[in-house]
């Protein structure tokens, strides 16, 4: 008897060279016979992507800025690897679109993954969607554009990801008898630090979060809880349910990554080590359930496990994040803007930490309430708004 031939889905991976893309090509690399690579990309990083070209032989590689394109081409040609070298935008987005891929990973950090993404979208691709900013920045275009072009769209962000399990795996109407969503989030590194020290922390306290190893940017969010509030609206345009509908809920050893309420008193949580692989390995393989080289929880090791309320007095950008979540789009838009630069200058040690909630409040409160239907749109106001936030930092 012939076993049929199951052809091999081609991934593209957005932002390859950071913390989601490594571990998805983790993944990858266990799964030889299911999935080849098309297309690496990353920013400026051309030594990881030369690294990652060799290894797994994707047609092309992008680096978005060009400046790297020779080195990486020699390095390249000196590891007799075919993979074809592209740079700048529209080379990710053409690489997110085209015609031979199946599968496509948004895992670009910030704004700046939203029209790669949004290109795969348009283009009908299976989308396992990280960049939680995209989203955020562009709503309902986003999601309209999801239904329009039949999109697969898979969460990766690990709390989705929990809450789509929780919704009957991806059932038709899974939201069907929902009473709440609980979020969880683990408070972060300074979830027990008297509130008056947070103006003093440093960058690298900051990215020091006690589970997960993650990219600076969401490190800097996860401390701040931005990245919970953040989330907190992705769930709302993901799950389309009433952001006063999901209750964030403070759990610091993230090991529930998520859970839905029903109206008849059932509580669905999913659970898990810390390890992104396992949530990319459902996108990858959802319907089905592969590998993912994560072990399986070791339940005499979960002595205590506990869940607590949040104090938004010592994270008002979860705050920030409740307040904007089901107002006109303008606003996540600032939010997420105002964030991105503050955060870039605390990163940067130009700022103290408690400086990034008051730099957001000061762009939304100069933000028109206004809805952003075009891609033109979203970018005018996504500049604005970063326009205003640098003013706000120079003017302090
Ligand atoms: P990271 O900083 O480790 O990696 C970012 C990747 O994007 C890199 O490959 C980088 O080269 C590329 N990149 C950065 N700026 C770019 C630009 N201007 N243009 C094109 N490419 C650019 O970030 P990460 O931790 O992997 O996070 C990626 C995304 O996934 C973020 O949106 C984050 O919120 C989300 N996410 C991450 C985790 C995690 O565990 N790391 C969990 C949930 C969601
Ligand atoms: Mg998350």
């Amino acid at each position: 008897m012939t076993v049929p031939l199951v052809k091999k889905q081609n991934v593209t991976i957005l932002g390859s060279t950071g913390s989601i893309g490594v571990n998805t090509l983790d993944v990858i690399a266990r799964h030889g016979d299911r999935y080849a690579l098309h297309a690496l990309t990353a920013n400026s990083d051309w030594e990881t992507l030369a690294e990652q070209c060799a290894t797994f032989s994707p047609k092309f590689a992008v680096l978005k800025q060009h400046e790297g394109v020779p080195a990486l081409e020699e390095r390249l040609l000196q590891a007799g690897c075919k993979t074809q070298v592209l740079s700048g935008k529209d080379s990710l987005c053409a690489v997110a679109a085209h015609e031979e891929v199946d599968v496509v990973m948004a895992a670009i950090v910030g704004g700046a993954g939203l029209e790669p993404t949004l290109s795969a979208v348009k283009a009908g691709k299976r989308l396992l969607l990280a960049n939680k900013e995209s989203l955020v920045m562009s709503g309902s275009l986003f999601m309209q554009s999801v239904e329009q072009a039949g999109v697969i769209l898979l969460p990766i962000d690990s709390e989705h990801n929990a809450i789509y399990q929780c919704l009957a795996n991806g059932a038709p109407d899974h939201a069907k008898g929902v009473r709440k969503i609980l979020l969880t989030g683990s408070g972060g590194p300074f979830l027990r630090k008297p509130i008056e020290s947070l103006a003093k922390v440093t960058p690298n306290e900051a990215c020091a979060h006690p589970n997960w190893k993650m990219g600076r940017k969401i490190s800097v969010d996860s401390a701040s809880m931005m990245n919970k509030g953040l989330e907190l609206i992705e769930a709302s345009w993901l799950f389309s349910v009433n952001p006063r509908d999901i209750e964030v809920v403070i759990h610091p050893q993230s090991i529930v990554h998520s859970m839905v309420e029903y109206v008849d008193g059932s509580l669905v949580a999913q659970l898990g080590n810390p390890d992104m692989r396992t949530p990319i390995a459902h996108g990858l393989a959802w319907p089905d359930r592969i590998e993912s080289g994560v072990p399986g929880l070791d339940f005499t090791d979960l002595v205590d496990m506990h869940f607590e309320a949040v104090d938004l007095n010592r994270y008002p950008c979860l705050a920030l994040c409740q307040q904007v979540a089901g107002q006109a789009q303008s606003y996540a838009i600032a939010l997420n803007a105002a964030n991105e630069i503050a955060v870039q200058y605390f990163l940067d040690e130009l700022i103290p930490f408690t400086d990034i909630p008051i730099i957001i409040e000061s762009v939304l409160e100069q933000t028109s309430c206004e809805e952003a239907h075009t891609i033109e749109n979203i970018l005018a106001l996504d500049e604005e708004a970063k326009h205003r936030a640098l003013q706000k930092i120079r003017a302090r």
